[in-house]
């Protein structure tokens, strides 16, 4: 069995200082080591609206003989329902990609982020496959993308409607305090991140949660009926919490796992405060 010694965390100790502006790093939610790569995203985007183009020429030139036996005007017809189908397409996917190169909000955003959730990122992790590309690199890109569509689209969040919604494995291993039912349980030891994250929501007057699932996770946001949640979790956790939380905005922060997965893991304070005050502010340097 793993053992970890205890360690006493200090309140921002690791990670940009609190007062740097929403940096990169934030708009990420992932460490630089952990840097997702928001070009593979969209790399696979322009493939899938490669491969759409091809099968929608297919799609017509198959059957052009057999439908111009049956009216010579036919082919033309198909030619221009096919043409406004791929036009809808790539008008939806250049609009994503200028709005994740530019961070601009788009009238649609939320339908876009609608669309990534549902689904372009199945289809994406399908195609990744194909180029040998890991999930968890996806996973990361895809939260990086849903991030800066978050940031786009919400403006100011009243406290009591923002949620930060923790997993259970950011707890200390041999702790015995039940924070599954009430966070504010914690006794503030130090020997966990807990103790930084329950003074850093009561310090902006933001609700918090730990879920130790999806299912506990889910019942979380049904009750608390967040405008929207920012989530610490890993790669896994974070997409399925985004994908079951749709239409409401998950702003995802990658924790840390310096023991292995699942288990006393570990979260940049500052990040999260950064991210806290970007929403509550509804300003990207996060100043009221
Ligand atoms: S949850 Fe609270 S009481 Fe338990 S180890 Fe972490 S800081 Fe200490």
């Amino acid at each position: 069995m793993r053992k970890r010694t205890a360690q006493v965390y200090a309140a921002g100790s690791q990670g940009a200082p609190s007062d740097d502006p929403l940096s990169h790093r934030v708009l990420s939610g992932v460490d630089p080591a952990m840097a997702p790569r928001k070009r593979i995203f969209i790399f696979l985007l322009l493939v899938l609206c490669l491969v759409l183009l091809v099968l929608a020429f297919l799609l017509w030139y198959v059957p052009y003989v057999g439908l111009s036996a049956i009216h010579p005007s036919m082919p033309v017809v198909l030619a221009v329902v096919l043409g406004a189908v791929v036009c809808f397409i790539l008008g939806g996917a250049l609009t994503l990609v200028f709005t994740i190169i530019r961070g601009k909000n788009l009238f649609f955003n939320r339908r876009i982020r609608g669309a990534v959730i549902r689904f372009l990122f199945p289809l994406l992790v399908v195609l990744g496959k194909c180029f040998r590309i890991g999930k968890d690199e996806i996973r990361r890109s895809f939260v990086a993308i849903n991030n800066q569509l978050v940031l786009a689209e919400c403006g100011r969040v009243r406290p009591q409607k923002l949620l930060i919604l923790l997993p259970h494995c950011l707890q200390f291993h041999e702790c015995a305090v039940r924070i599954t039912v009430d966070v504010a349980r914690c006794k503030r030891c130090g020997k966990c991140r807990i103790k930084d994250l329950v003074e850093l929501a009561e310090r902006h007057g933001v609700s918090m949660s730990v879920a130790t699932g999806g299912t506990l996770a889910r019942r979380i946001v049904v009750e608390k009926k967040p405008d929207l949640i920012i989530g610490v979790a890993c790669e896994r956790d974070l997409t399925s919490g985004i994908q079951d939380s749709y239409p409401i905005p998950v702003f995802g922060i990658f924790n840390r796992r310096p023991n292995g997965p699942c288990f006393d893991t570990d979260v940049d304070i500052a990040m999260v405060e950064q991210g806290v005050k970007r929403f509550l502010a509804g300003r990207a340097d996060g100043t009221a």
